[in-house]
């Protein structure tokens, strides 16, 4: 192996030096791979000459797939601008791609090749795709979906394309210390992406600050204050089998050469000199997490507008481009060329900056702007949750974006006009439906009202988020609009999340069905059922089971260095650490397993079925009762693992730095997975889907989608617990009222914990916010009392069914064969009927 020669000299070219270097792009004998990928280490070098160790064979490995990703990307552009289609574009703040290698072979259908060139040059294509960093620039699931959606757009090849900031530094790397959870930036661009291609003549102006001019004419036009350069980085997306690829457009910041001082520099006065530089470099330098509120509140509203401008000039300029040749043109054509999806409201300036656009740059009076804004813009919420429901305070509108609070203003006093003169009926509710918070203590722009107000869609994510969603937070504007409001039930793509993650349950698959058209055709999987009870399909099932549970303790081992047994029941919990996700009921559950097992004897014990809890996620820096429960896991792990009287029966791991790849290696060796949020509180969740998919069962609350799993899966194939969203208000106010009793499993969880059966940290705060009747911080605003009993008495029914194999398996079974409905491509299709009206565009 080249790993273990010398670096330098020839010798650390090892086995490839006896191979040709050759460019052919398109090469399709690994033999002919082999001479590409040495190419790139010849003549595209990042390293010293002739090193050929893992790390510089998948930057070569990478380029020569970009190549081709090149050729069908080129195709790809040409083709939409010949064709002129209406085309889709995503704004999205956050985009959680993960590695790229291994999804780009896969979709390009070269994977064996490729491992067979690797092969030929001393390395093997599983360690090198470990080299890739994750493009962590997304925090959880919104920025995950995003990703999913890109796959599923390219695949069904459809016109569309993804907008979204290059960010310096994607989502902090997560230690776990003695301490708890330590963070660090993520340098994913340290050496650099092999992903991306930089458009140095797509560059477009965007102004902020600045005051309004009006011309003698009445004209308006936003001047002065500071403008920034918007630079296009461009990442291909690879549709599956297919010749299209779409571009994930990501915008970098940079200012002027202009901007730069040289006086000033000269005069010794570095930092003044380079100021303009400076800022224009915060734009783009960290993600800021989606639901912390209080965060450099100017900076992350620069950051929305930055993507806005920069998008709406391209969209504008690619509009424009495909008309030139094709005669005349109006402007009233745009919304039938061009759909615009905003990403939950981070992107809603995209609104304003649109009028203004058409209004001040290509001389459209309101009506005709509005109509073509209106008829552009669609809207998805992603959550209910109050705290983040984004509100700007005006004062930083006016002096950041002056003329778009000019617009702002305007919309708002329309809208009020409209309910006026057609809805007195309404008139009581207008001052929460405005737009504008005259609230004099502190005026802010409600973004969700003005992506109601204006978008021609509004969507939730899961049937039951939509149904909330109409008649509680936009009850109100049901009744003015009521075909606005639609439903798109989230899903996951069924290439990342089955056949690339797990090759061997999806060859058995593919075995079964004699068809590998589930990949795309994902309700496909529904005829797994009729095997469900098949001796011998079964034996197969969980014989990849264990091969992806034995990667996964293998995983485990490495990571955190505790060993765990692939004989046990997998348990998982993965997903960013929150109260309402409720990570505490599943370690508090923990506690009291833990202390039961400590009363039995040991003939007792082996009645028991032994189980294996992760958890992972990351906790917001200064989201502290969310690092409290983290250094709590990771406590209860010291003290379960390491006590030789149960550690057979049951373990409890951290997991560290959950993120896309993480996940890769996690689903598909799970067996049990926890989605146990106060119901009403998760919008959808994805992981549920990504979980289910690869057969694993279900223990939850009927929220978000879990509610559609279950029905597709079948309940007697699901572990449900807990109160129903529509109970959860009154069992609110039951405990203010000072009704609640506890169930005494519960407070005994809670006792051991006083006791210091995990060491001296102090979990008061934790605990206090389970306690009392109300309060901040207390009151158990999210009902883990509450769900406790029935949540336990659901574990006890799945330590029942697993000790019964035939019967887990087959429940397996229909798990993966009812997860149909959850690809993205049946999402991304129904936004293409039922909001964007866009259809395929396949490359020939
Ligand atoms: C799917 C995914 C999520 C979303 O998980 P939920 O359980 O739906 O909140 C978050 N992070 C990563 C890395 C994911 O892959």
């Amino acid at each position: 192996m080249t790993t273990t020669e010398k670096s330098n000299g020839a010798t650390g070219y090892g086995v490839a030096a006896k191979i040709p270097a050759s460019a052919h792009p398109m090469a399709g004998e690994p033999k002919e791979i082999a001479s590409n990928i040495n190419y790139h280490v010849r003549y595209s070098p990042h390293f010293s000459a002739f090193k050929f160790e893992p790390e510089q064979a998948y930057y070569a490995t990478a380029e020569s797939v970009r190549d081709r990703l090149v050729q069908q990307w080129n195709e790809t552009y040409l083709h939409y601008h010949k064709v002129d289609p209406k085309q889709t574009y995503y704004l999205s703040m956050e985009y959680l791609q993960g590695r790229a290698l291994t999804n780009a072979i896969g979709n390009l259908n070269i994977q064996d090749a490729y491992a067979d060139a690797l092969n030929k040059l001393g390395h093997k294509l599983e360690e090198i795709v470990e080299q890739e960093k994750d493009a962590a620039l997304g925090n959880g699931g919104l920025g995950r979906l995003a990703s999913c959606f890109l796959d599923s757009m390219a695949t069904l090849n459809l016109p569309a394309w993804g907008y979204g900031l290059r960010y310096r530094y994607g989502l902090f790397k997560q230690r776990i210390t003695k301490e708890g959870q330590e963070e660090s930036a993520d340098d994913w661009l340290e050496k650099f992406s092999p992903w991306e291609v930089v458009r140095h003549d797509v560059v477009y102006p965007v102004r902020f600050f600045g005051q309004v001019e009006v011309q003698p004419s009445g004209f308006r036009k936003w001047v002065g204050g500071e403008v920034v350069k918007a630079l296009a980085y461009d990442v291909p997306i690879p549709g599956y089998k297919t010749k299209n690829t779409i571009s994930l457009r990501l915008w970098e910041a940079k200012a002027s050469a202009e901007d730069f001082n040289l006086f000033q520099f000269n005069d010794g006065k570095y930092e003044s000199a380079a100021q303009l530089h400076s800022s224009a470099q915060q734009i783009c330098a960290v993600l800021y997490p989606g639901d912390a509120t209080e965060n450099g509140k100017l900076l992350r509203l620069k950051q929305q507008f930055f993507l806005c401008s920069a998008s709406l000039q391209d969209m504008i300029c690619t509009f424009k481009e495909r008309k030139v040749g094709k005669g005349s043109w109006k402007w009233s054509e745009f919304p039938s060329k061009v759909a615009v999806q905003l990403n939950d409201t981070h992107p809603t300036l995209a609104i304003p900056e649109l009028m203004r656009l058409l209004m001040d740059d290509e001389g459209l009076g309101w009506d005709e702007a509005w109509d073509v804004t209106t008829r552009t813009i669609a809207y998805t919420n992603h959550t209910v949750l109050p705290e983040a429901l984004e509100k700007w305070s005006q004062a930083v509108m006016w002096k950041l974006l002056p003329r778009h609070m000019e617009i702002i203003e305007e919309i708002d006093k329309r809208f009020m006009e409209m309910i006026h003169s057609t809805r007195p009926d309404l008139e009581s509710k207008l001052p929460s439906m405005r737009i504008l918070d005259k609230n004099p203590q502190k005026p802010v722009v409600r973004m969700a009202n003005l992506c109601v107000v204006s978008a021609h869609t509004v969507n939730g994510v899961a049937q039951l988020h939509s149904d909330i969603l109409k008649s509680e937070l936009f009850a109100d504007y049901v009744s003015i609009w009521p075909t606005k409001f639609q439903n798109k039930t989230n899903g996951i793509t069924p290439r990342r999340w089955l056949r690339f993650c797990s090759p061997q349950l999806s060859n058995i698959i593919t075995k079964w069905l004699k068809t590998d058209q589930w990949v795309t055709n994902l309700d496909l999987l529904t005829d797994l059922r009729k095997f469900a009870d098949k001796t011998d399909f079964q034996a197969e099932w969980e014989s990849a089971k264990m091969a992806n549970k034995q990667r996964l303790a293998q995983y485990i081992l490495k990571v955190t260095g505790v060993t765990i047994d692939p004989n046990s029941l997998f348990d998982i919990q993965v997903k960013r650490i929150h109260e309402y996700k409720r990570q505490l009921l599943n370690i508090l559950g923990a506690i009291y397993r833990y202390k039961k097992l400590k009363e039995m004897s040991p003939e007792e014990r082996k009645s028991t079925t032994s189980r294996t809890i992760m958890i992972g996620g990351k906790a917001f820096a200064t989201y502290t009762n969310a690092k409290r429960i983290v250094k709590l896991v990771c406590d209860v792990g010291a003290v379960v693992n390491n006590d030789p009287e149960v550690n057979s029966y049951l373990k409890v791991v951290f997991v560290p730095n959950y993120n896309v790849s993480v996940a890769e290696v996690l689903i598909p060796g799970s067996e049990l997975s926890q989605h146990i949020s106060t119901a009403g509180m998760e919008a959808s969740g994805t992981s549920n889907m990504k979980f289910s998919l690869n057969g694993c069962l279900i223990i939850g609350t009927l929220d978000g989608a879990n509610v559609e799993i279950r029905e597709e899966i079948g309940e007697e194939n699901f572990f449900l617990f807990g109160a129903t969203a529509d109970e959860v208000p009154q069992l609110r106010k039951d405990r203010e009222n000072g009704l609640f009793k506890p169930d005494p499993r519960f407070e005994e969880a809670k006792q051991f914990i006083r006791s210091g059966a995990f060491g001296s940290y102090d979990y008061n705060p934790l605990l206090e916010s389970l306690e009392g009747n109300s309060g901040y911080g207390r009151g158990d605003y999210f009902l883990v009392g509450h769900d406790f009993p029935s949540y336990m008495d659901a574990q006890a029914r799945v330590d029942e069914a697993y000790k019964d194999r035939k019967r887990w398996t087959k429940m397996s079974i229909l798990s993966t064969a009812g997860s149909g409905k959850f690809s993205s491509d049946r999402t991304i299709s129904q936004y293409a009927k039922e909001i964007w009206n866009i259809e395929e565009c396949r490359v020939p």
